[in-house]
């Protein structure tokens, strides 16, 4: 059990301290006990603790909407929060569908997302994910979905090909796939700009998602980011998509934004979008209760003001750097180690039973599972992850640390990571 937060370290009700390797899911960013984060959800708490959206917005939903607009990618220019990240692809999709209804495409429903991927449990946003295991129990989820496969160089690339052949060759998929099934059918496409939770940490080949953004304007197809992982700072930009050089129609986020303090996503559209059906039947004809609670957005408002006030996506660059050289230096060369990849302070290691064929081990194993167990004895807490690619099964581990990691502290999660391992 876990009865208490200091920093970048979790305590358990022995006293034990845990290094928060994983942010919990890529969650924890300022690390745990923030002062400014704690005054302002207390002071939130006392003078409102809710009002309803269908009467009021609140003064920090008005100020965390400002400031994520003021630093968002492109022309997103409004913000519509929600609770956490499956709410906000969930809210995505069917904004997406909205918006083609409203002008009058109501027959674009298809949704193309890749199979290396997961934009979380709720219906929609289950049917989106390509994660076999979790979907096949709840089979037949949204029909209208397909699934190509993701930019993931280290399995898919050809010998001998180019990274950048390689990602527009990737890419290219995505048009392949929409003329297949009628570009006037095709309502979005969806992607994690770093692959998250499936893979652990895998980002794309350079000029992958400028050729994407190419093939959805050539056919009208909305452009969904799921930044619910990799934005807020946590790959060294405040969003992942800005190193692509490219800004979607419709941005996912959660995790980071609540940075574990209070729950809370939101997701981002383009003034187009809001226009549409602003223009249209009037309004979003979506909602949940708690979306823009207050206290949540009290929370999110002083962790964004915390990043920009500390300047911790620079950190998150500059600490990002010296990791990779540290995780590369130590397990680079391991038998066991196939690939080590990631951004900014979001890194995966893949292990495999043999380095230069890249085998994957028996899956009956549980390869992932157990160094979770061991590392969790050696102090460190770390994200383990079963992914499949090609249908075969991985053990990938993704290590997401807080931004406000010292260098010394970085080093001690290493060191346990190589007990463990
Ligand atoms: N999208 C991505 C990319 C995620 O990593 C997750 C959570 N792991 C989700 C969506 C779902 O978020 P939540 O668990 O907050 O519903």
């Amino acid at each position: 059990m876990a009865v208490g937060g200091d920093g970048c370290f979790l305590i358990d009700a022995s006293g034990k301290r845990y290094f928060d390797g994983s942010g919990g899911a890529a969650v924890s960013c300022l690390g745990h006990s923030n002062e400014r984060v704690v005054a302002a959800i207390k002071a939130q708490v006392e003078r409102l603790a809710f009002a309803h959206t269908g009467f009021f917005t609140s003064e920090p939903a008005e100020a965390l909407a400002d400031l994520l607009i003021a630093h968002a990618p492109g022309d997103l220019d409004r913000v519509f929060f929600v609770s956490g990240g499956s709410e906000a692809v969930e809210s995505a999709i069917k904004l997406a569908r909205q918006y083609h209804l409203e002008r009058g495409e109501g027959q674009r429903r298809h949704l193309i997302a890749r199979k290396q991927s997961y934009h979380g449990n709720t219906l929609g946003a289950l049917s989106a994910g390509g994660n076999a295991w979790r979907r096949a129990q709840f089979a037949p989820l949204l029909t209208e979905m397909s699934h190509i496969d993701a930019c993931y160089e280290y399995a898919e690339r050809r010998e001998g090909e180019s990274l950048e052949t390689y990602g527009q060759r990737t890419a290219d998929a995505l048009e392949t796939e929409i003329l297949r099934l009628g570009p006037e059918t095709v309502m979005a496409f969806i992607a994690e700009p770093v692959v998250g939770a499936t893979l652990g940490a895998v980002p794309a080949a350079p000029g992958y998602f400028a050729r994407i953004r190419e093939i959805c304007d050539k056919y009208g197809v909305l452009l969904i980011l799921d930044e619910v992982m990799c934005g807020m700072g946590r790959t060294g930009h405040l969003f992942a998509c800005e190193a692509e050089g490219i800004a979607p129609d419709i941005l996912c986020i959660a995790k980071g934004l609540g940075a574990g303090y209070q729950p809370i996503g939101a997701m981002l559209c383009s003034k187009a979008i809001y226009d549409a059906i602003a223009g249209g039947s009037g309004f979003f004809q979506h909602g949940h209760t708690y979306l823009g609670h207050p206290v949540a957005a009290a929370a999110g408002l002083a962790v964004l003001q915390e990043l920009l006030d500390r300047d911790l996506v620079a950190q998150v660059q500059a600490r990002g750097a010296y990791f990779e050289t540290a995780l590369r230096a130590r397990f680079a060369q391991h038998p066991h180690v196939g690939d080590i990849r990631g951004r900014g302070l979001f890194w995966g290691i893949e292990f495999v039973a043999e380095r230069d064929g890249k085998t994957p081990f028996d899956p009956a194993l549980g390869v992932a599972g157990k160094l979770k167990k061991a590392a969790f004895d050696e102090g460190l807490v770390c994200y383990p992850m079963a992914g499949t690619r090609d249908g075969r099964q991985g053990d990938h581990v993704l290590l997401a640390p807080p931004f406000i990691a010292s260098e010394a502290e970085l080093d001690g999660a290493l060191d346990a990571l190589g007990r463990a391992v």
